[in-house]
């Protein structure tokens, strides 16, 4: 069997072309990105969102503060822009510097804002099956799952990785979406076991190649969320060989990468429409 790729970047270009008719469909649409420090690979992911969003239409505020900016000038930029009736999604980028702490920068931004979909209250929301904001990379995974049409209800479903960013989000939309989910980590036993019984095959880990052909089942739908910076390139998790036992499979780059973005986009609209009240669930 020759797997059918799945192609990321035709369908991120598709829900940008959406996201950009629904920002025209409203006044204004705003988001503002946060970056402290001079991290070079956050930088280049802030420059991503900021001209995505631009070209969706959105006013894209952009604020770059220095590596030494106090905790307390980081907060009180987040309460500024969640005050702020111009913003509609807020986004603070991370790895934040060590003398911040990371979660009471995530905890001080408005849920409502939440358009990176890490907030607790938007975690438990999701968790509990109430309207929230959600990651973009699970959500956008579901999005391709969705637009090739791979059955979710009833399926055997195995997430590899258990981050608050992906793997645990992803679980928890695979579950909402009626498959049986299993979700594997650095402590599982026997990998493979569990990874040969997936119809839908999730690897959310950080390890060039790690999903050889012969952890797959045939025909299961495979998608790659790793991205690792090697000599050899950007490399997923997944074997190419994979290639020849999947059903579906996404590429690395072209797979999910540009979906993060493009539902990251998607958030700031629903977040946009919520805070209207044009619309009950967040997340869709
Ligand atoms: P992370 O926070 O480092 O989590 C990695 C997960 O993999 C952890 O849960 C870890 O288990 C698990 N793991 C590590 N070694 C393993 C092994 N040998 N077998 C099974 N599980 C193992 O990473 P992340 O933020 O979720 O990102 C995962 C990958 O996706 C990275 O390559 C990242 O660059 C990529 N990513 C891509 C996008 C995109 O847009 N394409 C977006 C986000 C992330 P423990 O919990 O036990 O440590």
């Amino acid at each position: 069997m020759t797997a059918t790729i799945i192609d990321g970047k035709a369908l991120a270009a598709k829900v940008r072309t959406e996201v950009a008719a629904s920002v025209a469909e409203l006044d204004h649409v705003g988001i503002a990105t946060v970056l402290v420090g001079d991290d070079p690979a956050s930088h280049v992911y802030i420059d991503l969102k900021q001209k995505a969003a631009a070209a969706a239409g959105i006013e894209a505020i952009d604020h770059r503060v220095p590596a030494g900016t106090s905790q307390d000038d980081v907060l009180a930029l987040i309460a500024d822009l969640n005050a702020d009736d111009a913003v509609d999604g807020l986004l603070v980028q991370l790895p934040l510097p060590g003398h911040i702490d990371e979660w009471t920068a995530i905890e001080a931004i408005d849920p409502a804002k939440d358009i990176d979909g890490i907030h607790p209250e938007n975690a438990g929301r999701l968790y509990l099956g109430r309207p929230a904001l959600v990651p973009g990379t699970p959500l956008g995974v579901m999005r391709m799952l969705e637009e090739y049409a791979i059955p979710l209800a009833g399926a055997n479903a195995v997430v590899i990785g258990r981050s608050v960013i992906v793997g645990k989000p992803m679980a928890q939309l695979l579950l909402a979406a009626n498959a049986t989910v299993t979700t594997c980590h650095s402590r599982t036993r026997d990998l493979a076991r569990h990874t040969r019984e997936a119809d839908v095959l999730v690897a959310a880990v950080g390890r060039p190649h790690m999903v050889g052909a012969e952890m797959v089942k045939p025909g299961a739908a495979v998608i790659d969320v790793g991205l690792s910076r090697t000599e050899a390139g950007l490399l997923g998790d997944v074997d190419p060989a994979v290639a020849g036992v999947a059903g579906h499979l996404t590429p690395v780059p072209g797979g999910v990468g540009p979906m993060t973005i493009a539902m990251v986009l998607q958030n700031t609209v629903a977040a946009a429409r919520a805070r209207r009240g044009m619309l009950a669930n967040p997340a869709h």
